[in-house]
């Protein structure tokens, strides 16, 4: 089968490799009908992500048809159509009782997938804990819907599930990328009295005017006078950091009014600075990422209902045989990409 592989840092190729096959009772085969591309892969393709091993196949965000289960799965049959969970996780250890799959003890707890073990840029992916990593598409759901369920969908929504957003807050979200992007449809969901976007990038403010017409665009150097003007306390009340810059880690702590809650989603490539002593006395609380990615179900079901859709994010839709020309667009954010679909295209 076709398998896009990480060969050595700064090449991915497309190669010819063994179908996946059921290693353990908990395992799942999935036909991968449609996946995307992350920032992540690029991190991996650049040798940012130390923990990924050559040869690995890439890919983390996909959906597809259950094709074979160990024995012992039990919430998935073949046939199923099926959201890929980003995490691995076991569902059984400390953290993952709590709710904290990010952090499950497994050898292969966490972000495993495309990274340390063979990912969904592929025609087949095997799914480790397959009753935790999978979880069926409703019927209604079509896959172009599900698609970001499992990894940037369930980092928006983790983002403002622990953010504990109300219908009183004004509420900011650094960056508009399509992690931005989930995000603010999954705080939108939690009806907050106002949102405020700060972004750099013309067109993704452009993006984020079409889209979500309610909601306030501004730009970093407006974004401390914005929020001063338009939070009733002197800024916003939580302040969702999804840019991932050192400037937009700042800006996060200087537009949080007192006592807000500052989460952190975004992935920095240097450790950043908390300047305590200019922050003394607002008593910020931080809360910062890897996503908990045990949510899809309830994601799947707010889809189903119509009250998430991001659709809309999928610019370009490419065949596996061509996921080069799609690497190169979404890594040149080329034509106004945000995200891309890749179909597989090989003869199923
Ligand atoms: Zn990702
Ligand atoms: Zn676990």
């Amino acid at each position: 089968m076709l398998a896009y592989t990480y060969v050595a840092q700064g090449r991915f190729a497309l190669q010819d490799k063994p179908k996946p096959v059921i290693q353990d009772p908990r395992d799942a085969v999935v036909r991968v009908t449609l996946s995307s591309i992350c920032t992540s892969d690029l991190h991996i393709k650049h040798g940012s992500v130390p923990r990924a091993v050559p040869g690995i196949t890439v890919g983390h965000e996909m959906v597809g048809v259950v094709e074979a289960v160990g024995d012992a799965v039990s919430s998935v049959r073949p046939g199923d159509r099926v959201a890929v969970n980003v995490e691995t996780f076991c569902g059984d250890c400390f953290f993952c009782r709590n709710g904290w799959v990010n952090n499950c003890t497994d050898p292969n707890g966490g972000w495993a997938l495309g990274c340390r073990i063979d990912g969904g840029q592929a025609e087949y992916v095997r799914v480790p804990y397959a009753d935790q990593g999978l979880t069926r598409i409703p019927d209604e759901v079509t896959d172009r819907q599900a698609l970001f369920v499992g990894d940037i969908l369930a980092t928006g929504f983790w983002a403002a599930r622990i953010s504990e957003i109300g219908r009183e807050d004004t509420v900011l979200i650094l960056g508009a990328g399509p992690t931005g992007l989930c995000t603010l449809q999954c705080v939108l969901l939690r009806q907050p009295k106002q949102v405020i976007v700060c972004e750099i990038d013309p067109a993704r403010r452009d993006f984020v005017r079409e889209n979500y017409p309610n909601v306030c665009i501004t730009t970093p150097d407006k974004v401390i006078g914005l929020t001063q003007k338009l939070g009733e306390h002197g800024g916003a009340d939580r302040v969702l950091e999804v840019a991932g810059t050192p400037e937009t880690f700042r800006l996060a702590w200087q537009c949080a009014r007192p006592n807000a809650i500052v989460t952190v989603v975004a992935l920095y490539n240097e450790p950043q600075t908390l300047p305590l002593p200019e922050m003394y006395g607002k008593n910020l609380t931080f809360k910062t990422g890897g996503v908990d990615g045990c949510d899809c179900r309830e994601i799947l079901d707010l889809i189903a209902a119509g009250k998430l859709d991001t659709t809309a994010l999928i610019t370009h839709t490419f065949p596996l045989s061509d996921i080069a020309a799609a690497y190169d667009l979404f890594e040149q954010r080329r034509d106004g990409v945000v995200k891309v679909a890749i179909f597989n295209d090989q003869g199923n």
